[in-house]
């Protein structure tokens, strides 16, 4: 297919997202109104599967056996591209991260693409991921397989400004803990061993291991437990530690540093060491450079203006990046609130909810349909996505 007849399929998911407007509008709302938090988002996982459905998608429900992911295909064959919703709030704050934005506008552009279904060999899925703000949910969605098969994922975070590429520090969870034997602090001190103590030092161990590191990597830790009273040696103590790094590799030398310092440290107190894992690995955002493009392109062609100047090095971690190591992947920010307003402010809930959220939750849709048509329309710019994934480019 020729850029030029790729105008009108571009038209018209424009088109379906301003005519479903309302509808997402009224759905962006009611999740907002309902903030559920991690895995408990039931009424939002219902909503959105109910819209879904209304509107021909075979819907799974309790995918990966999580109750409230759900997964939502309509069409069939390759390209397979996915779109990720995002529905779970933060407590306390609502939805002050937007996700009610999140998994609206990924309503809206899978609802929009459907519709050129008839004459276009494609198949759409939604993905219904919750727990992105604790749990990781879209971990186990991964390791279920899926997102096999699919070539392309993408969803849109609302911002305080609006860049293609944020990257995202992978991550693991250590628990440590220490264990050695109590005794009076002031009469018998010698008969004790110091867990405490343990503790301690493998934290002075990994503060120093700090300069070492390369400048985007983080390390950092609380200690949960420290005895029990001043006048016992404490017997137990106990610690939590998140170590990232912007790569997979790095992330394991990294955590086998941070466990030396851990195993140093019983060693010069004569506490016994148990290590934890805490479950699964954030994995880093692998970006997408060609998939960002192309989205940029349709986003800017809509009157979007993506802020210049310097890159955005305030990381975190986020299971998108675990999809990113599957499959090619995108996240981009879309301004919706003032500079100073950001995300997980009370704040940021309001401006999900307000004009400027609206509208950029259907720029959003409109954006994402669009490199969909572009993916499903033009081989070219498909191969050229899966090369650069697979190191080809
Ligand atoms: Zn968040
Ligand atoms: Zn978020």
């Amino acid at each position: 297919m020729q850029p030029n007849d790729v105008q009108p399929f571009k038209q018209q998911v424009q088109a379906e997202v301003d005519r479903l407007a309302p509808d997402l509008l009224a759905t962006s709302r009611f999740l907002h109104a309902n903030p559920e938090m991690a895995y408990e988002e039931h009424r939002a996982a219902e909503r959105l599967t109910a819209v879904l459905e209304q509107h021909g998608f075979a819907v799974a429900r309790g995918v990966a056996g999580l109750p409230t992911a759900f997964t939502a295909r309509a069409g069939s064959g390759r390209p397979r591209i996915a779109f990720l919703a995002e529905y779970d709030a933060l407590p306390g704050l609502g939805h002050a991260c937007g996700h009610n934005l999140i998994g609206t506008a990924s309503l809206g552009a899978a609802l929009a693409v459907k519709a050129l279904l008839d004459r276009v060999p494609a198949e759409i899925l939604v993905v219904g991921c919750p727990a992105e703000e604790k749990g990781g949910g879209k971990i186990p969605l991964v390791e279920a397989g899926v997102f096999a098969g699919t070539d392309a994922a993408m969803l849109v975070h609302p911002s305080n400004r609006t860049e293609m590429v944020k990257l995202a520090l992978g991550m693991r969870e250590i628990r440590v803990e220490y264990f050695g034997k109590a005794s009076h602090a002031a009469a018998t001190p010698d008969q004790g061993i110091n867990a405490l103590d343990a503790v301690v030092l493998a934290y002075t161990g990994i503060s120093t291991l700090r300069q070492q590191v390369r400048p985007d990597a983080r390390i950092h830790g609380i200690i949960t437990h420290g005895g029990q009273a001043p006048n016992i040696i404490p017997e137990y103590a106990a610690a939590r530690f998140y170590v990232r790094a912007l790569d997979l590799e790095y992330l394991e030398e990294l955590s086998r540093r941070v466990v030396a310092c851990f195993e140093a440290a019983a060693q010069a107190t004569g506490c016994r060491l148990k290590i934890t894992p805490a479950g699964c690995d954030y994995h880093p955002y692998k970006p997408a450079y060609g998939l960002a493009e192309l989205f940029q392109r349709n986003l800017e062609f809509l009157g979007e203006v993506v802020d210049q100047g310097p890159v955005d090095r305030e990381l975190g971690s986020t299971d998108v990046g675990n999809v990113s190591q599957a499959i090619p992947t995108i996240q981009p920010m879309l301004q919706i609130s003032p500079r100073e307003v950001t995300c997980h402010m009370a704040a940021f809930a309001e401006a999900a909810v307000s004009d400027a959220g609206h509208r950029g939750m259907l720029l959003a849709a409109k954006a994402m349909a669009m490199t969909a048509v572009d993916l499903v329309t033009d081989p070219t710019s498909l191969a050229r996505v899966a090369d650069e994934f697979h190191g080809r480019a």
